[in-house]
């Protein structure tokens, strides 16, 4: 990294670590399948190390960054496919930021935040963009949670959320020598691409059960839906052969998808 980058002096508080490894940098841009007629969203670009190397795929790309900072680094990176909107992420209206230009494949990609790594994600789920894939940098701990299964301690109703909108997969990791400062915890890449046989269901109805099985992590399903119908419930766990004191960590997405069509 040359000297201006040394000067820079990074903002905790805005989640500022640096990626310095070029390798990581590589490797991550790879696991990018984006081309010249796609569309790349980069958040949170920072100084550019990613988006320098993304910009060789020939996408037109926008940068979503928070720090106006940047503007130095991040100008000599402009041209007539690459943009830099200097906002919040989660102020932004992309749909509009977007509207006028071409593509085949939206990609959303980036070295998150951590502090907002789940209300950037539920956001960007939430404005239904019909996007392909979303590679993100992670905190470790949230991959591992993001993409696990059932029975793991890692599972709970935001592996269940995504999973109902993404195919889900934990890439693989980055350590945290990789950056600059280096921050307190591991990290890794995560891939969401978005999944194209989704359950026809009302999404608010089963994510309220997916939140309420999983109220008390202790608790067993039939304490946790004591405002449900267990009669029913019940059936369900016992045509999988489930006994009542089945916790929710337990169950996968079909029994849950089971349970929300006989209580419907
Ligand atoms: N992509 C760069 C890299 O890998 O070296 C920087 C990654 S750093 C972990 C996160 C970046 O997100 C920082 O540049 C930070 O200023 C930016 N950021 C933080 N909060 C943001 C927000 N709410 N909206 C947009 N960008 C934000």
């Amino acid at each position: 990294m040359g000297k201006i980058t040394r000067l820079m002096k990074a903002k905790k508080s805005l989640g500022q670590n640096f990626l310095i490894d070029k390798n990581i940098i590589n490797k991550i841009a790879d696991s990018i399948t984006a081309t010249k007629d796609d569309l790349i969203i980069e958040i949170g670009p920072g100084m550019g190390a990613l988006t320098k190397i993304i910009k060789n795929k020939g996408s037109n790309i926008i940068c979503y960054e928070i720090d106006t900072d940047m503007k130095p680094y991040l100008n000599a990176l402009l041209d007539d496919k690459t943009k830099v909107i200097y906002t919040d992420i989660l102020l932004s209206d992309i749909k509009k930021d977007i509207k006028d230009i071409k593509y085949n494949n939206l990609y959303i990609v980036g070295n998150l935040p951590y502090y907002i790594t789940t209300p950037i994600i539920k956001f960007l789920i939430s404005l239904k963009l019909n996007v392909k894939e979303m590679i993100f940098m992670v905190q470790e701990e949230v991959a591992d949670r993001f993409s696990s299964l059932p029975g793991s301690k890692e599972y709970g109703s935001i592996t269940l959320y995504l999973k109902y909108y993404f195919n889900v997969e934990k890439l693989f990791k980055v350590s945290k020598k990789c950056f600059n400062p280096v921050p307190k915890v591991e990290s890794a890449i995560i891939k969401l691409e978005t999944r194209t046989n989704r359950p026809e269901i009302d999404e608010d109805k089963y994510f309220k059960l997916i939140n309420d099985s999983f109220k008390m992590k202790r608790k067993t399903l039939r304490n946790n839906l004591n405002n449900y119908d267990f009669d029913k419930i019940k059936k369900i766990l016992e045509k999988y052969n489930l006994s009542e004191t089945v916790r929710a960590e337990e169950l996968s997405e079909e029994i849950f998808l089971s349970i929300y069509n006989e209580i419907e």
